[in-house]
């Protein structure tokens, strides 16, 4: 594992998806078998294999607290390319810094992570005015997040994150991307803990190979996402 720290010229960037974006760190050591993020690789100029490399922007803060005197508010998505709460968090705590200062400034933020470490905020969270904490949770069943996402934390602390978060009277929602084997089980498993419920239909492609090597191919099917989505439109 290559973990650099790094100093960047920018840290809020136009995001298609919200306002802005920021990304606190340069690749992400959960890395999912089907990740889409994986081209910043060829960005960033690393060789390593995805997952294996992490470089720590740790200017962000300062950039920010610069930055966002000078651009119009807007909501921020905290990250787009890497998990903001991935294992380095917790010692560096770029992630944190930032939304210190995004609170400071009361700007709308939305918060999307497959890690329960987003828990050791939670008291700076609860005081935020415009805020959305997402869990990324692809199944419900560990043994398959095992097989396609080996790095991330277990399905079972996810949940609890979003229900202790949810408790806490912070707007939630679950991220459903990509939909893997056994995702409709999350109906019961997401049940009064979220807001709402983003499904979206990524590209899997970088994952093909482990549909294939664990016989999942049927999971690859209009006709398994469709009746996935149906029976996960219980919980909206
Ligand atoms: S947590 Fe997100 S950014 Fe990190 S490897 Fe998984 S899909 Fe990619």
């Amino acid at each position: 594992m290559i973990i650099k720290e790094i100093k960047v010229k920018t840290i809020l960037s136009a995001s298609k998806v919200y306002d802005w974006v920021i990304n606190p760190y340069v690749g992400c050591r959960h890395a999912c078998s089907y990740c889409y993020a994986r081209f910043m690789k060829r960005f960033s100029g690393h060789k390593e294999p995805w997952g294996e490399f992490v470089d720590v922007k740790t200017n962000a803060a300062d950039l920010l607290r610069v930055e966002i005197t000078k651009k119009k508010r807007g909501r921020v998505w905290v990250s787009g390319v890497c998990d903001p709460y991935q294992p380095l968090e917790a010692k560096y705590k770029v992630t944190r810094k930032c939304l210190e200062i995004l609170a400071q400034n009361n700007w709308p933020v939305i918060i999307q992570t497959r890690s329960p470490l987003v828990l050791r905020d939670i008291d700076m969270l609860k005081e935020m005015q415009a805020l959305e904490v997402g869990l990324s949770i692809t199944t419900a069943d560990d043994d398959v997040r095992k097989l396609f996402e080996p790095g991330t934390p277990p399905i079972e602390d996810r949940i609890k994150a979003l229900d202790e978060l949810h408790k806490a009277g912070i707007k939630t929602y679950a991220m459903i991307a990509p939909m893997l084997p056994g995702a409709d089980g999350l109906v019961e498993l997401l049940k009064g803990k979220i807001d709402y419920l983003l499904i979206d239909r990524m590209n899997y492609h970088y994952a093909d190979w482990v549909y294939r090597k664990y016989g999942f191919e049927d999971k690859l099917t209009d006709a398994f996402f469709q009746q996935t989505r149906q029976k996960l439109a219980m919980l909206t």
